[in-house]
């Protein structure tokens, strides 16, 4: 059930747990798995300003928890890119003579007391961290504040930070998080607009540390703390971890290049690597634009045959870079004082596929619930799925014998990412046509996407099968193949991605006829898609009427 309050709040309020701290020999900056940057950072801003005040040392402290990595689903994708930011963050923060501390801790039931201990350990007087909205995350930090206040000796403080507005402060009149975007999203902006120095300003980082801390005996032993290449459990194919590797540069530096790119005229590929077919097509590189893909938005974004989104959602999943340091650049890029969330600009609608992932974030914190495997909306917690083993391989394979379907599923296999449409149509695909449970989508797309995250996945999945916050309804459902004519016109997506069906050219690529799959090898459809539709209409109209 909902928590009432919301846990968060009640992280909230015992942020501030012990006021006034016996001075300490240091501050500690806890940073989370979806909080992997040094700009732009309240947490550590705030931990470092602590440390000067103070004049002692700051340490970053970082646990990977491999339980909770299982509980949430996270792929071993991810978690080398965990690892791979880690790394530069390590030797970004040595300049500064700041060491991170890395370790490994199960179970994760132990944290609370783990992480008390090492602050006992460091004497630390205060320790400061960005807010995590998942339940298990803000029980942890409840254990922790309470394990602290206890002892008297260190104030915790828990900060929000993953949002452009925190939850709690875009609410309806009588204080509830709102469950229809629109309204949200009208109070967001005008939230921001109230308050724009705030939540678009830039923390600073001033530089902590003395370099005399280095030699400091308790702490100098911490920079030698190497962050590992991987985490038992979650280990990945070298070929694949290239591959990731080649498709997802780590590094806040390379979160602000793929920013640029997309924000910048002329720019042709938010890629910095070479593996997406897409962004090295020779048809984009013969028609260079004048406009930028931020610019274009507004047209283009749900052509799924070329570069037209920005690709930033593994780095904003991951926090690599913060959502208001997008937002203020996209902004800066059009010369806009004001947050535009204008449906007929380019600038104004990806603000608002922003402020849909500031959406679902308030949703998780608001209803826990839906994180728990539940639906928004209960009544749905009774459709009758099928159990179809060999479909649901078949999905996740792409192999359903509907390109558009098989070519986004293997985007995702192949790259990590797939694109926004691709995830609506897969996702509708195999929750309406196939009537598998979209859990089990849910939990596939945590398992192969670099930017798996809880709050957007799970809103995606709830959205697609129409059991969530302002869902598709339930009667509107997706017809893969006349998507596939939208969004890939000339077939080229399917092509990249397909290649049993590199050489078919036409409208045939959309929905090969049997006799031309059989002979290209490529699958028939598992369904025929206006049973399926029936079917499924009529599953989920008659728990309506329960
Ligand atoms: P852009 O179009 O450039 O958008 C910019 C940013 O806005 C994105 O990076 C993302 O942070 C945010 N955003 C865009 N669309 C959405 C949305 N519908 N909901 C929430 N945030 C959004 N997004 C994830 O980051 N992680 C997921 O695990 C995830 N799973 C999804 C599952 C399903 C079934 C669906 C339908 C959507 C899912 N999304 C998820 C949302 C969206 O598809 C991706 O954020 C987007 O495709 C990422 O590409 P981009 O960065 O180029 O997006």
């Amino acid at each position: 059930a909902d928590a009432s309050p919301p846990l968060f709040q009640l992280v909230d309020a015992v942020h501030r747990n012990v006021d006034n701290p016996p001075n300490g020999e240091c501050v500690v900056y806890w940073m989370r798995m979806e909080d992997l940057r040094i700009r732009d950072n309240r947490a550590i801003a705030q931990a470092s300003a602590q440390a000067r005040k103070d004049s002692v040392p700051l340490i970053v402290l970082h646990v990977l928890s491999p339980q909770d990595y299982i509980a949430h689903d996270r792929s071993a994708r991810k978690i080398d890119f965990v690892l791979r930011n880690l790394q530069i963050i390590r030797s970004r923060l040595s300049e500064l003579d700041i060491p991170l501390y890395t370790v490994s801790h199960e179970p994760r039931t132990k944290i609370p007391a783990f992480i008390h201990g090492l602050l006992q350990q460091w004497k630390a007087s205060h320790l400061f961290a960005n807010m995590e909205y998942e339940v298990d995350e803000l029980r942890r930090d409840i254990a922790l504040s309470g394990i602290a206040r206890k002892h008297g000796k260190v104030s915790c403080t828990f900060l929000h930070d993953r949002c452009i507005v925190p939850p709690g402060e875009v609410t309806t009149k009588d204080g509830r998080g709102y469950t229809v975007y629109s309204p949200f999203l009208r109070t967001w902006k005008s939230t921001i607009d109230q308050a724009t120095s705030d939540y678009i300003g830039e923390a600073p980082l001033p530089v902590a540390n003395d370099p005399a801390v280095r030699s400091h005996p308790v702490y100098s032993n911490l920079f030698d703390v190497e962050v590992p290449h991987e985490v038992e459990g979650f280990t990945l194919d070298p070929k694949v971890r290239e591959r990731m590797a080649s498709c997802w540069p780590a590094g806040e530096d390379a979160a602000h290049e793929v920013l640029r790119r997309f924000l910048e005229t002329m720019s042709r590929t938010s890629h910095l690597g070479v593996t997406d077919p897409l962004s090295e097509s020779a048809k984009m590189a013969k028609n260079p634009s004048t406009q930028s893909r931020l610019g274009k938005y507004n047209d283009q974004r749900d052509r799924v045959d070329a570069d037209t989104t920005s690709r930033m959602s593994p780095y904003l999943a991951a926090g690599v870079i913060s959502a208001r340091t997008c937002v203020r650049e996209a902004l800066e890029s059009c010369g806009k004082k004001k947050v535009d969330i204008s449906r007929d600009t380019g600038v104004g609608r990806w603000i608002q596929e922003i402020a849909w992932r500031d959406f679902y974030n308030h949703i998780l914190a608001f209803f826990p619930r839906v994180s728990m495997g539940r639906p928004f909306l209960e009544k749905y917690a009774h459709i009758q799925w099928e159990t179809n083993e060999a479909h649901l391989q078949a999905w996740k394979d792409g192999r359903t014998g509907v390109p558009v379907v098989d070519a986004a599923m293997r985007q995702a296999n192949t790259m990590g990412w797939m694109h926004n449409r691709g995830r609506m149509i897969a996702a509708m695909y195999l929750t309406k046509d196939l009537l598998i449970d979209w859990r089990l989508g849910e939990r596939y797309f945590m398992e192969v996407l670099i930017d798996g995250d809880l709050a957007s996945n799970n809103g995606g999945w709830q959205w697609s099968a129409s059991t969530g916050v302002d869902p598709a309804p339930y009667f509107r459902i997706f017809n893969p193949y006349t998507q596939s004519q939208k969004i890939d016109p000339g077939g080229e997506y399917i092509r990249a991605f397909v290649p049993e069906l590199a050489k078919v050219r036409g409208p045939e690529i959309h929905k090969p006829p049997p006799a031309l799959a059989d002979k290209l090898g490529y699958p028939r459809a598992l369904v025929e898609h206006d049973m399926a539709r029936k079917q499924a209409i009529e599953r989920y109209k008659n728990i309506g009427k329960k």
